[in-house]
């Protein structure tokens, strides 16, 4: 080895330092979770709230389609005939019973997708656990919101401002087939607390991400990004020549260093393996 390879070598701790210090200039990605929380996409699936009409009455008629369609059977739904003087919900009949056993869901919304009166939809809350079995099964009495149209917040959950805001966001899809024209039309019932709920933002101009909840959803996803919401230099023929150029010199960054790995291994191993032939020496 050349005195010069060998100041190279012992000098080598250097890199250590440089990637650390190009570290500092750049933005932070971790987060102090849980006291600091990303935002939550709009249509995530959490924990399932029973929701009321504006007036109180239970949403939910105990038809029993949720627990018919539910791919874990974790569902359990007892409907039984509404009292003429008290009814519970606006329908012949109202969910006496019901039971999600959060054991076994998987958070799929077939649940409410298949429900015909909007009864059962999910919060965004999936910080919860359990200790015990019976605490994973929730009961009717805590997954019905309370009287302000809140759901109600259990000891073992980790509810965070604003995280009860946007339950039904999956329900709110204006245009699930893809139909600009459907864009914007309610076609929902309002909910106690929230009223009527706005549209999730389509693509199109009618959209009110405040209202909606759906800016996360934007500042994440470009494609979902109106033209005005991309800066000037990163639209059009612009744009994709500036993302092909971070991603070339990405590309390159890892390509040399792996270049560079791979050779100094391999002279590493030629490095071994040289004492152990001239050891051998000619025969
Ligand atoms: S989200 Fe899916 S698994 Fe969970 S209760 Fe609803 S249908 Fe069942
Ligand atoms: S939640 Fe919906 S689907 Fe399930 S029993 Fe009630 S009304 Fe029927």
């Amino acid at each position: 080895m050349s005195s010069s390879e060998g100041l190279k070598g012992q000098l080598s701790f250097l890199g250590g330092f440089k990637l650390t210090l190009e570290h500092l200039s750049r933005p932070r990605v971790t987060r102090q979770y849980p006291d600091e929380k990303k935002p939550k996409q709009p249509r995530q699936h959490g924990r399932h709230v029973l929701n009321r009409y504006e007036d109180g009455m239970e949403k939910c008629i105990g038809c029993e389609l949720c627990a018919g369609v539910c791919p874990a059977d974790c569902i359990y739904v007892r409907g039984l005939d509404n009292p003429p003087d008290d009814p519970v919900s606006p329908g012949e009949r109202y969910g006496y019973v019901y039971e999600i056993n959060f054991l076994r869901c998987i958070h799929c919304d077939l649940c409410v997708e298949a429900c015909p009166t909007e009864a059962i939809t999910e919060s965004k809350l999936f910080e919860f656990s359990f200790t015990n079995r019976a605490d994973a099964i929730y009961t009717k009495s805590e997954l019905l919101v309370d009287d302000e149209g809140l759901p109600r917040h259990l000891p073992w959950e980790d509810w965070r401002d604003g995280e009860d805001l946007h339950s039904s966001g999956w329900m709110r899809a204006t245009a699930p087939a893809g139909n600009a024209a459907y864009e914007g039309e309610v076609q929902w019932s309002g909910e106690l607390g929230y009223g009527l709920r706005p549209p999730e933002g389509g693509q199109s101009g009618r959209r009110d991400d405040e209202a909606t909840g759906t800016k996360p959803l934007r500042e994440v996803l470009e494609a979902h990004l109106l033209k005005e919401d991309i800066p000037l230099e990163h639209r059009g023929m612009k744009g994709r020549i500036w993302r092909a150029k971070i991603s070339a010199a990405r590309h390159k960054k890892h390509l040399d260093e792996a270049r560079s790995r791979h050779r100094a291994s391999k002279a590493a191993r030629e490095e071994s393996r040289r004492p152990q032939t001239e050891m051998r020496g000619p025969k």
